[in-house]
This record gives C-alpha cells, structure tokens and sequence, in this order.
C-alpha cells in the first residue's frame, strides 16, 4: 500500500522539484487546472512591468526597432519550437489557436485541390470543428468534414481512402485525456496522400511531442495552458520547413507580406514561416508569454513526460483505492503511452462535487455532461499533491459535502 511518506520520498528524488519555485502558487490550493490555464511564473510581471514603463513608457514607437517588437512573433514560436519537436523557423507566436487553425485548414487545402473530405473527431474540442465548418462554408460547400467517433482514426483514413485531403485531429482528447500516437496516425495520412494538421492545445508543455519526427506537416496550439503564458496568450502554429513556401494563408495582412513597410498596393507572401502572420502582434501578452518561457530553458521533455505519467498513474491508483466505492469510473486510458497530462471521471454528480473541491482547495474542472477533470503539470506539482488531492476529494465524498445548494448552481465557466 502507497503512503504518504512514499510521496514524500518521490518528491525528495524529483529532478524537476525546483521548479516548483519558479511559479507563483497560493499555498492553500493545489491547483490541478495547469491544462485550462497554467500559473503565473515568477518573473513575468517584472517583464510585462518593463515593456509598459521603458519601452512603450519611454521609447515608444522607437521600440519596434529599439527593443524589436517586430521579430517577437518569430523569436517567441522559436523559442517553441524544441518543446514541441520542430527547428528554428517553423514556428510562430501569433493569434489565436482558432484563428491559425482557421489560417492552416485553408492553406492545407489548397494543397490538395483535386481532394474534398477533411478527416475530424466528433468529439474533438468544438472550436476546431466549427472553424472547418466556417471555411467549408466560405468554399462553397465542396469539401465535407467526416467525424470520426472514437479514437481508432486510422481505420477512418484507411477507409476513405484517396479522397481525404486532410487530416485535423486534436492530439490530446480535452475530455479524455486520450492522447493520438502522433507518428502512426501521421504515417497513415501520408500513406493515403492526405496531408495533417494537429491541434497541440493539450500537449504542448506537457507532452515530448516530436512534430518533425512524425513528419507532421501542420500545427497550431494555445500558450495559456501547459505553457502558462497568461490568460489569452498568443498562440503558436507550425509549418514543417519544406511546406513553408508552396502554402498560402487567406488571413493575407501586411504583417504577413514580404515587405510590410514599402506598403505596395498588392499582397505578395513573405518567404518561410513569416506569410503566416496576419496583423500587428499584442506586444504586452507576447512579452509576458516571452518570459513565461523561461521556466523550460535547460528542461528535457521526455522527463518530463515520464513524471507526468507517474503523476496520473498515482492519481488513478489511489482514486480507485481511496474512493472506490463513491461512483467514479475513469474516463482515461489506463494505458500511460496514450495518456495526455490529465485523468479524467466521470460521475453523475459531476459539478457539484467539482465546485465542493475547489471550495476545499483542490481546483480541477468539470466538463460537460459529467466529466471531472484533474490536469497533472510535471513543472510544479508534487507527488504529496497527488495524495493530499485524493484526501480532500475521499473527505468531500464521505462527509457529502458536496450536497450543498450552492454547489448545484451552474457558473458561466465551468
Ligand atoms: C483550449 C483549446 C482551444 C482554444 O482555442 P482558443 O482560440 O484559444 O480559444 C482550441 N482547441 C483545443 C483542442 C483546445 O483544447
């Protein structure tokens, strides 16, 4: 039987312990919501302090060159780029995650003109549905989004055969937690001429993901979870090198032209990653996300990942053993090699035992219909959160504290 002191003893022989200390964390919370929106670092405050009052402050528009406002985009996705497997000057910092999916199905498209299905989840997260919904619409309606229910895509793509132009997937399930094996679901794309585009929302900061090593052609994902660049934080997208200079992207502004500031009369694409721009950057959330960043200077993934995998391990283990009898089944893989950063329940009584944790420190979410959801972030959890989590939890359903009124209540964001 695990104890506490053997969590104790886990954390001791923890070579990313000290990391902990590099975050701002409230000490009566231990926060498992690091996939929803990861904590402050240390750090970025100093950084957002300083491009307010010296840079935007004192030398104003002389910062574009001064202080190079123009090439954060690149200098921040480059410095994103090894956390997600992909060299220097195939990544950028721009936009939203929707906005550059958006920006990605189309210039995936247009590279398989003769090609009209897109390969999805149904249950993917809703946004990246609606965007190929959106842009189908905008085509004319000639291409189709077949939804694939479950999580066997390859069977899908074998089964399509030669008219799948792409493949969209989302590699880590939000439910779920269910993580897609990037390299074999990637090789049977190409195999059927498709091309594919992989949603990293879940993954990046938490997973080792190996874009080139799987030969991905295409990826986008938000900095404000695992990579706790602040709430609504640029993101980044991906475009594999050879790719670079036969896509074009609809989302077609000056930020994105070969030279911006001759303010010729016509679009003409910049060359590389830089035609995937659009507008001017927001300078004060890239600088925060920039210094955010720091945190993984020096950090291997792949140990990471491993402590992850203990992590959620732990957590099922002593859910089952300490909470067995109260209702949860686990909607996670048991599989540690398919399991993203996070161990999801489901529970009939979901949100108000959801809403009776966070009251009691332990912040996870709920996920409609009756999902709880615990995400497990290597740089700064414990392995004595994994058991001081399940103890509140075991606490929260023996006592019933969950059955209070105001837990019942539905808040605007779950
Ligand atoms: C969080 C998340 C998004 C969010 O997109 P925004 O444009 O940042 O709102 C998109 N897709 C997936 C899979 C996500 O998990």
């Amino acid at each position: 039987m695990i104890s506490r002191e053997d969590m104790v003893a886990l954390d001791a022989a923890d070579a990313l312990a000290p990391l902990r200390d590099k975050f701002e964390l409230p000490d009566d919370m231990i926060y498992l919501d690091g996939n929803s929106l990861g904590p402050v670092p240390k750090g970025v405050s100093e950084r957002v302090k300083d491009v307010v009052e010296v840079q935007w402050g004192n030398d104003l528009i002389k910062s574009w060159n001064v202080h190079d406002w123009m090439g954060l985009p690149q200098r921040v996705g480059d410095r994103i780029a090894p956390l997600i497997g992909a060299d220097q000057g195939e990544v950028m910092a721009c936009d939203t995650t929707s906005i550059n999916l958006f920006k990605l199905l189309a210039a995936a498209l247009e590279l398989r003109p003769d090609r009209n299905v897109i390969i999805g989840q149904a249950d993917n997260f809703p946004t990246d549905n609606y965007l190929a919904e959106g842009l189908i619409r905008l085509t004319g309606g000639r291409h189709e989004l077949r939804l694939i229910e479950g999580d066997d895509i390859i069977g899908a793509i074998d089964a399509a055969e030669d008219s799948v132009a792409l493949v969209f997937l989302t590699q880590v399930d939000y439910r779920t937690g269910y993580a897609q094996d990037m390299a074999a679901v990637t090789k049977a794309a190409h195999d059927a001429g498709a091309l594919i585009l992989w949603d990293l929302c879940h993954s990046a900061g938490a997973l080792n993901v190996s874009l080139n090593a799987a030969g991905a052609d295409f990826a986008a994902g938000c900095s404000y979870k695992y990579l706790n660049g602040g709430p609504g934080a640029p993101a980044f997208l991906f475009v594999a090198k050879h790719l670079q200079d036969q896509v074009q992207q609809p989302l077609s502004g000056w930020h994105g032209h070969a030279a911006p500031f001759e303010f010729e009369r016509s679009y003409r694409p910049a060359p590389g990653i830089v035609r995937q721009l659009c507008g001017t950057p927001s300078v004060l959330a890239m600088s925060a996300l920039d210094a955010a960043l720091d945190v993984f200077d020096g950090i291997d993934m792949s140990v990471l990942r491993a402590k992850s995998q203990v992590l959620t391990s732990l957590f099922i283990d002593l859910m089952e053993k300490r909470c067995g009898g109260h209702g949860f089944t686990l909607a996670t893989t048991r599989d540690q090699t398919r399991r993203g950063s996070q161990v999801s329940w489901h529970h009939e009584m979901g949100y108000p035992i959801m809403q009776a944790l966070i009251a009691d420190g332990v912040v996870g979410d709920f996920r409609s219909p009756d999902i709880l959801r615990f995400g497990f972030a290597p740089l700064y959890l414990r392995y004595v959160d994994v058991w001081d989590a399940v103890t509140v939890i075991e606490r929260v359903m023996l006592e019933q504290r969950w059955d209070k009124p105001e837990f019942h209540l539905r808040a605007a964001v779950t």
